[in-house]
């Protein structure tokens, strides 16, 4: 197959569809790529590296989308991308369709056969494409909270692991799924006195089998949560429940309680937030201050460590890129019922339930 790999444009993405890597086992496995210049170079994939590997390097994000039949992209297709979009073309990235009502009708109208990362599922049930951001948001939570306890970022001056003679910070965090337990690892890792309070029993016995006497587990109840944020230098929320807002765990009334200069990470905001007081900030003006108490918001926090986050999230994408480009769409999907619940649009239809009923199109 002929896969293209365009630049992204979203403003301050610098994340690629294809690694170098990836590309030449798409090449190993006997397809030709098509990447745009420059596609890489925010984070050091020079357009030499992808030639090393066999990949043709195109002037203009028209050129690929006319020389292949697959596109792989990292963020959903802006305007001019999916004016481009034409019936032969396969797109396989992040779309995030149901609060996107004029994307879904564009793609719609395109003809394209549109596979969303975020809604193809592992054989548990969980969505394994979504993962890896969820695992890079999670460890830097606790990078970006021990930055803003700095007293020169305006916050209390607190050293997460202590020192001898010095007891280490509480930190807090809410909901223990993929994020949760990655920034427990990064926590603990620098030695902070760490709970996590989630509402899934199975959950927090998994998470105290898994972290010992590393960490706390608390069941999380709004007297459990008050108390812990009262009492916690960090906070990081990083509860999900799937199709829905996040629960608002929070309060203003329970902010007013926390120490001056202490931190919240709301991981969640881009499901709403999970602290009533979170709104969306970005990483050109990531924090604000509230009773004291900063706040950090940003909406795609795997944009910061973009090179990681590229190599993270190609070695979730590449085994479904692969098994597209070595099949075509329509036996890939027959043959990976895991990946046909990836197929969000085709044949100017939303072919995803949840998503159709999120647009008011069921
Ligand atoms: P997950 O499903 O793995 O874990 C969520 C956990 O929250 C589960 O263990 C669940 O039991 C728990 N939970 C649900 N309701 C709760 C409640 N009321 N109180 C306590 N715990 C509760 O999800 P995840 O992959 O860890 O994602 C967490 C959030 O991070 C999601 O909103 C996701 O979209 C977001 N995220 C944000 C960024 C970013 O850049 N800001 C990046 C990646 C993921």
């Amino acid at each position: 197959m002929r896969v293209g790999v365009p630049k992204e444009i979203k403003n301050h993405e610098y994340r690629v569809g294809l690694t170098p890597a990836s590309v030449a086992e798409l090449i190993a496995a006997g397809h030709e790529v098509f990447v745009e210049t420059k596609a890489g170079t925010g984070i050091d994939f020079s357009d030499a590296a992808y030639e090393k590997v066999g990949a043709k390097i195109l002037p203009t994000a028209a050129d690929v989308f006319a020389q292949s039949d697959m596109i792989v992209k990292v963020k959903e297709p802006q305007p001019q991308e999916i004016a481009m979009l034409e019936p032969r073309h396969l797109l396989f990235t992040y779309l995030h369709l149901a609060a996107d009502k004029p994307q879904a009708e564009g793609l719609m109208k395109s003809g394209a056969t549109c596979i969303a990362y975020e809604t193809v599922t592992s054989r548990s049930g969980a969505l394994p494409l979504l993962k890896p951001m969820s695992e890079v948001a999670g460890r830097m939570s606790i990078q970006v909270g021990a930055h803003y306890l700095e007293k020169e970022q305006g916050g209390r001056g607190v050293l997460l692991g202590g020192v001898p003679g010095v007891a280490p910070a509480k930190v807090a965090i809410l909901g223990g799924g993929v994020a949760g337990i990655n920034a427990a690892q990064m926590a603990t890792g620098q030695r902070a006195d760490v709970t996590i309070y989630d509402i899934n029993n199975d959950r927090l016995a998994e998470l105290d089998m898994h972290f010992g006497s590393q960490i706390k587990t608390a069941f999380a109840s709004k007297a459990a949560i008050a108390q812990a944020v009262q009492e916690a230098e960090l906070v990081i929320g990083a509860v999900l429940v799937p199709g829905a807002a996040a629960p608002k765990l929070v309060t203003r009334d329970m902010l007013k309680t926390m120490k001056r200069g202490s931190v919240l990470v709301d991981i969640a905001i881009d499901q709403g937030g999970c602290f009533e007081t979170s709104k969306p900030t970005t990483h050109a003006d990531p924090v604000y201050t509230i009773d004291g108490v900063i706040h950090y918001c940003v909406a795609n926090m795997p944009g910061a460590v973009a090179r990681t986050s590229a190599f993270a999230l190609n070695n979730a994408t590449l085994p479904f890129a692969l098994k597209l480009a070595n099949l075509g769409a329509e036996a890939a999907m027959a043959e990976d019922p895991h990946l046909a619940n990836g197929l969000n649009v085709s044949g100017g239809k939303i072919r995803h339930d949840a998503v159709a009923e999120a647009l008011d199109l069921a």
